[in-house]
């Protein structure tokens, strides 16, 4: 009989959702006349807007017509990658340089194809699990040392650094995950943050995969949405996008990857070329339908219902915010960001997480779940129903007792 792929192995636990669902469930058989809310996964919960809407209708419908009707796409619908250069990018990008995905995480997991196993990956920590998981997946870090894996670097992100790493920490030759609004912690580095980083990297040779799932959150004008903003970022990084969060896409799927044509290995190979070799290989594109409604969201009328889309979420946050202010818990994001991110100094991240749970039979997200740096803090998300969220911030009072 075949052997199992050891990688899959060396995953120390559970997929942290997994084992909040599981939790939950268990809470709600104990307690079945709870009203569970969820502050806890980042899935949206909004429906998606009309204008965008009949985006996605009409492509549906488009592929029912012999003049509209498309197959496979390989790298994405032109006309999409280039309304992508031009709204986020200022057409600092051609065509080719943009890849459609079926979702950034989908392309966090393949891009670790590029680099092969035994690569020197760091992390910010506390951060997005797949970063980790998908790297120990892929081999490229070694096994579970009881604090974290051999493999890999973690880069703590504190209250004491402003949520932002040391880059002289920053290991030589690798690959750098860095996700900016940040998951969890709902900070996002300011543009010298950035520039320290991209210089840091290029002098260190490390290629930076940066997570920009969250830009259209940004409601501060100086904050950069983009690591291609920074000066020497093309020769260094790869941006991975999504339109889930902002679009509500959660369960359509797209998303769009920037492989600049100046990233080179240090062989002097082109990145580029790979990642189009790769995603030529064994991804076959993004749904024609999914794709056209990123078409109509990224058209002046769908770019108002992201903004719209966004804003609410953001009051969301306000509130939550707001509640745990108001009982003396630190917290910080929520602002340009949907998560915030709550301190319970000296505590257990799961403690807090059972006794919000048993108390306000509120689901949160366990701080210690995104990397050892997140002990003691929680995530709440701001994604939910405005009336769950209200209600959730009313109980959230009952920590108080
Ligand atoms: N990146 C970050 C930082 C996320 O938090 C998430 C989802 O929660 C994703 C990527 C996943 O995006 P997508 O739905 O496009 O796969």
């Amino acid at each position: 009989m075949i052997t199992r792929n050891p990688c899959i192995a060396n995953i120390k636990a559970g997929y942290l959702f997994p084992e909040i669902a599981r939790r939950r469930r268990e809470f709600a058989v104990t307690h079945p006349d709870a009203k569970i809310i969820s502050l806890g996964v980042g899935n949206t919960t909004e429906p998606i807007l009309p204008h965008i809407d009949q985006g996605l209708v009409e492509g549906a419908r488009q592929l029912a017509t012999p003049e509209g009707y498309s197959g496979y796409q390989d790298e994405g619908l032109l006309s999409l990658r280039k309304r992508i250069s031009s709204v986020f990018y200022k057409e600092a990008f051609d065509a080719d340089e943009v890849f459609i995905s079926d979702g950034a995480k989908c392309d966090i997991g393949r891009l670790q194809l590029l680099f092969g196993a035994g690569a020197q990956v760091a992390v910010q920590d506390p951060s997005y699990p797949v970063y980790v998981d998908g790297s120990v997946l892929s081999g490229a870090a070694g096994g579970w040392n009881g604090a974290g894996y051999a493999g890999i670097t973690y880069l703590p992100c504190t209250a004491e650094n402003d949520y932002f790493p040391d880059v002289a920490a920053l290991p030589e030759n690798g690959l750098l995950y860095f996700c900016s609004p940040n998951n969890p912690t709902g900070a996002v580095a300011t543009r010298a943050q950035l520039e320290a980083l991209v210089k840091e990297s290029t002098a260190k040779g490390l290629i930076i995969i940066f997570d920009a799932a969250y830009s259209e959150y940004i409601r501060d004008p100086t904050l950069p949405k983009s690591i291609f903003e920074i000066e020497g970022a093309k020769t260094c990084a790869i941006e991975v996008n999504s339109f889930s969060k902002p679009a509500g896409f959660t369960g359509v799927r797209l998303g769009w990857t920037v492989v600049p044509k100046t990233l080179k290995y240090a062989g002097g190979e082109s990145v580029n070329a790979d990642w189009a070799r790769i995603c030529g290989t064994i991804f076959n594109g993004a749904s024609n339908i999914a794709q056209a409604g990123g078409l109509a969201a990224l058209d002046d009328e769908g770019l108002l219902e992201i903004r719209q889309l966004c804003d609410f979420y953001l009051d969301n946050a306000k509130l939550i915010r707001a509640a745990l202010r108001d009982l003396g818990i630190a917290c910080v994001g929520g602002d340009n960001s949907p998560y915030v991110w709550a301190r319970f100094p000296g505590r257990d991240s799961w403690d807090v997480f059972a006794e919000i749970l048993e108390k306000c039979h509120v689901v949160t997200t366990p701080g210690s779940g995104f990397g050892p740096a997140g002990q003691s803090f929680i995530r709440f998300s701001a994604f939910g129903h405005r009336l769950d969220v209200e209600e959730a911030c009313k109980r959230l009072a009952g920590l108080k007792k």
